[in-house]
C-alpha cells in the first residue's frame, strides 16, 4: 500500500490564500509515489477539491456532525462533506478532544457515521506529555482505541504524541517503532481487518525529518499540521514518501 501523506490545514486559509496553496502544491507533483490528502476548512472544500481535481490529490474535511441532516443550527454531516468533493476526514484529532470534549463515543459515532455516508476516517490517538512521563502512553491510546473505532473500522489511524504537535518536538525512532508496534497489535486484537489498517505518524513532521519518520516501519505515511501550509514543504514531504 502506498503512503498516505494528509495535511491537516486546521483553521487556515481565506479563499486567495486556500487557492494559492492548493495551486502551488499540484504545480509541483512530480510522479506520485504517495497518496497525498489535503483537509481544508469547511468553507475551503470545494474551491480546492476544483482547484485539485484530476491531480490525483484528494480533499478532505477535519470534522462533522453525526447525524444525517436535521435540527442541529450550525453543523454539517458527513453528506454535505462528500457532496463538497471530500473522500476522507479526520476525526477525534486532539484539539477536538481537547477544546470541545470530544469523547471515544462521540468519535466512535462519527467513524459509524462517515463510513455510512463513503468517507474514509482517519482516527487520531495520541498521549498528552504527562501521560509519556507517567509511562501510560500505551494505556491511553489502547483506551483511545478500544473507544473510538467501533467494532468493524474500515479506515486510517493517526499516532499523534500530543507533545509533538506544533511543537517542534518529535518523539524518537525507537518510541515511534514502538508505538507504531503496539498499535497494530492492539488493532490485530481488536479489529477484523486490523492488520491491513494505515496506521499514519503525526507531530511535528518536517522536510528535514520526513524521510526518517516514514522508513519507520509500521508507519504509513503521516499527518501533516504546520509544514503542510507551505506548499514547498508539503511537496519535500510527499517527495521523501
Ligand atoms: C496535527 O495537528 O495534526 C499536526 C500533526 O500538527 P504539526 O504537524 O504542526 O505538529
Amino acid at each position: 500500500m502506498r503512503p498516505l501523506i494528509a495535511g491537516n490545514w486546521k483553521m487556515h486559509g481565506l479563499t486567495e490564500d486556500s487557492a494559492a496553496l492548493a495551486r502551488g502544491i499540484r504545480a509541483g507533483l512530480g510522479d506520485l509515489s504517495a497518496e497525498v490528502l489535503v483537509c481544508p476548512p469547511f468553507t475551503q472544500i470545494a474551491a480546492v477539491a476544483a482547484i485539485l481535481e484530476g491531480s490525483g490529490v484528494a480533499v478532505g474535511g477535519q470534522n462533522f456532525y453525526p447525524a444525517p441532516l436535521g435540527p442541529h443550527t450550525g453543523e454539517i454531516s458527513a453528506t454535505m462533506l462528500r457532496d463538497l468533493g471530500a473522500r476522507y476526514v479526520i476525526l477525534g484529532h486532539s484539539e477536538r478532544r481537547a477544546d470541545q470534549g470530544e469523547t471515544d463515543a462521540m468519535v466512535a459515532a462519527k467513524v459509524k457515521a462517515a463510513v455510512a455516508a463513503g468517507l474514509i476516517p482517519i482516527v487520531c490517538v495520541g498521549e498528552t506529555g504527562a501521560q509519556r512521563a507517567a509511562g501510560q502512553q500505551e494505556a491511553v491510546v489502547g483506551g483511545q482505541l478500544a473507544g473510538s473505532l467501533g467494532a468493524e473500522f474500515a479506515g486510517v489511524v493517526a499516532y499523534e504524541p500530543i507533545w509533538a504537535i506544533g511543537t517542534g518536538k518529535v518523539p524518537t525512532v525507537a518510541d515511534i517503532r514502538g508505538m507504531h508496534a503496539f498499535i497494530r497489535a492492539e488493532l490485530v486484537r481488536l479489529q477484523p481487518e486490523g492488520a491491513g489498517t494505515r496506521i499514519l505518524y503525526g507531530g511535528s513532521v518536517k522536510p528535514g525529518n520526513a524521510a526518517e519518520i516514514l522508513a519507520v516501519p509500521e508507519v504509513g505515511g503521516a499527518l501533516v499540521g504546520g509544514a503542510s501550509l507551505v506548499a514547498d514543504d508539503f511537496l519535500r514531504i510527499i517527495a521523501a514518501a
